[in-house]
């Protein structure tokens, strides 16, 4: 057991009732072989037998619509959204006076206003080149801007980098101040919560959900951003000191299980159990409200030691249907096994199409063994069919928007009040959203007025209905067809090798359009839709969870992994070909595998010498 694993306690009243059921936390490894741990900030040492390591693992259940659900569940979820987006506010303010104070400071300010100075002309200069883009109707690089854009980039790089570091400098002196700074914030965050009206447990959740995310920014450097309401959320319900299964399914707890089977009102099929959770949406009520869900039981939660921490539903919107999930959040024994494995292999990830569909991995395993993963040439068709019914949609909104356009001068008077001034500007505007207008279709129903165009528009707004629900119906479907692929892919994979190397990929330099350099992302259109289709950020999440629960080590190999070769060692230049002859010694081999192969030797280790060689140029040209 290492430091900081956290522990229960084998016989619960070891050291008495008040430790019953408390967790604790590994200390030190004593000479005597004992575990010093820290129970509820006291030491004790224990022996090893007598404590067991814990972790959190996560139980999601698909849920049915509750049958009473009303208004008052939607306005609780309208108030944490609203809440959330208060909490941005100041935090936006919090950041601005933060910035303010430093960079008012007499050595971070010219530093700054250099910064500022560059970024507008950079600003100013996509600016130009996007108009002279738009007036030629091509994709025009002037030299000259494209000079000077690469230019400003290295020198906004240093700018902001030198007021930064600058600003670490002198924020020690500004101690006082900046401690005024955060209780202004800590303020605002509590008047905020007030007058929220939430009841403690919904704003808990939504602070939560703000202080994680707010850390995350700081990290990455970005802002925090305001979320629109359009229904979506969540409910939280934390279980004080943890619930076992059985008080879970006993009736106590503000989250409840009724294990007996009930029809679904309204509708046949199998009978289910139910969630039932306290969602206080009264606030001063005695009673608490109660909100009731059918629960899709498919597996039972885990048997032995569980303490359920928290239940957290969520709310999401598929085409015009809600979906409901909820997570329980588990404390349960750490069975984690270490891998009895002592196989290993490199993985290179990328999407390229082939012969056999889009290849996402390749697994090269040692002794000239490799394999591929392919998204089937069956999957991607159908991913394409439901872009396509996506773009007829777009055409259907399209004509019958000109046809309303066309015949707006001949529409009869008396428009109705209800939704005229809407309607309006719906006529007016070039591109409008489906939504909207069948928001507008729907008020329309209730008035007798210039009945041929409400006929026309009551046709496009059913049938695009269809369209829309088939079209997320079937890409949530074929989503879930990926994740499902790309699970077994990882089991397979994690139950094999002790040891997995995988090639680093920055997914998030691939993604972006524009490179730091101001330049272009060289990527055609159709590589980008390949990434999406491929998203290989899900591969990775599912290989790690799988090697959490086989014990397995998940390494990752940056280096010069393509472009050398993995017989010679020399450096190639590669070409769009997967096929590669070395220019070297000759040896013809697949990219992907050459990639995999070096990925799996540790290219790290590999190719040290010959990244620090001053000849060699690096892998990502550096600007
Ligand atoms: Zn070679």
């Amino acid at each position: 057991m290492k430091p900081a694993t956290k522990v229960r306690l084998r016989d619960p009243l070891m050291f008495g009732p008040e430790f019953a059921d408390k967790l604790a936390t590994v200390q030190e490894l004593r000479p005597s072989g004992k575990f010093r741990i820290k129970l509820v900030n006291e030491l004790r040492d224990v022996d090893p037998d007598d404590i067991i390591p814990v972790t959190t693992i996560a139980y999601q259940y698909g849920l049915m619509d509750p049958p009473d659900w009303d208004q008052d569940c939607h306005e609780q979820l309208f108030l944490m959204n609203r809440f959330w987006n208060t909490l941005v506010e100041i935090e936006h303010e919090h950041r601005a006076s933060y910035r303010k104070l430093l960079g008012d400071a007499a050595e971070v300010a010219p530093l700054e206003a250099r910064a500022n100075a560059l970024a507008t002309e950079q600003a100013d200069l996509r600016a130009e080149r996007k108009q002279l883009r738009q007036a030629t109707r091509s994709k025009v690089n002037p030299p000259e801007i494209t000079e000077r854009l690469r230019a400003i980039s290295a020198e906004l790089q240093h700018a902001r980098q030198a007021a930064k570091h600058m600003r670490a400098t002198v924020k020690d002196t500004f101690g006082p101040q900046i401690k005024a700074l955060d209780n202004a914030r800590f303020e605002a965050a509590k008047k905020a919560r007030k007058e929220s009206k939430l009841y403690w447990a919904n704003y808990n959740a939504v602070m939560q959900s703000y202080e994680a995310a707010r850390s995350r920014v700081m990290k990455e450097g970005t802002e925090l951003k305001f979320h629109r309401f359009d229904g979506q959320g969540r409910f939280v319900v934390q279980m004080m000191n943890g619930s076992t299964v059985e008080g879970l399914t006993g009736g106590t707890r503000p989250a409840r299980l009724d294990m007996n089977l009930q029809p679904i009102p309204g509708r046949g099929g199998k009978a289910r159990p139910r969630l039932a959770m306290k969602i206080y949406t009264h606030i001063g009520d005695q009673q608490p409200r109660m909100l009731t869900w059918p629960i899709i039981y498919n597996r039972p939660l885990p048997e032995g030691y569980c303490r359920i921490q928290n239940v957290v539903v969520t709310r999401r919107r598929v085409a015009t249907k809600w979906r409901y999930a909820v997570v329980f959040t588990c404390l349960v024994d750490d069975m984690t096994p270490i891998s009895q494995s002592h196989l290993s292999c490199g993985i290179n990830l990328g999407f390229r199409m082939t012969s056999r569909g889009l290849r996402v991995a390749t697994i090269h395993t040692g002794h000239y063994a490799s394999y591929q993963l392919h998204l089937s040439h069956f999957w991607m068709s159908h991913m394409a069919k439901i872009d396509v019914m996506q773009q007829q949609r777009d055409q259907a909104r399209n004509e019958i928007h000109a046809r309303l356009k066309a015949q707006w001068p001949q529409r009869p008077d008396g428009i109705p009040d209800a939704f005229g001034e809407r309607l309006g500007n719906l006529v007016k505007a070039p591109q409008i959203a489906s939504a909207s207008l069948a928001y507008v279709v729907l008020q329309w129903r209730a008035h007798p007025w210039w009945p041929e165009m409400f006929v026309q528009l009551e046709a496009w707004r059913s049938s695009d209905k269809k369209l829309f629900e088939r079209e997320a119906n079937d890409r949530e479907h074929m989503l879930l067809v990926r994740r499902e692929q790309y699970r077994l892919f990882a089991r397979n994979l994690a139950q094999r090798f002790g040891l997995i190397r995988i090639g680093a990929l920055d997914l998030r330099k691939i993604a972006q359009v524009e490179t730091e350099a101001g330049t272009e992302n060289p990527l055609p259109q159709a590589v980008r839709h390949n990434r999406q289709r491929a998203c290989l950020s899900v591969l990775v999440q599912e290989i790690e969870k799988q090697a959490r629960k086989s014990g397995s080590t998940v390494e990752y190999i940056t280096g010069a992994v393509t472009k050398t070769c993995h017989h010679c060692g020399g450096r190639c230049a590669i070409g769009t070909d997967i096929m590669h002859v070395c220019e070297h010694c000759s040896t013809v081999w697949d990219q992907d595998e050459n990639a995999a192969i070096n990925i799996l030797a540790g290219a790290r280790s590999l190719f040290e010498k010959q990244i620090r060689s001053p000849e060699d140029e690096p892998e990502v040209a550096v600007n």
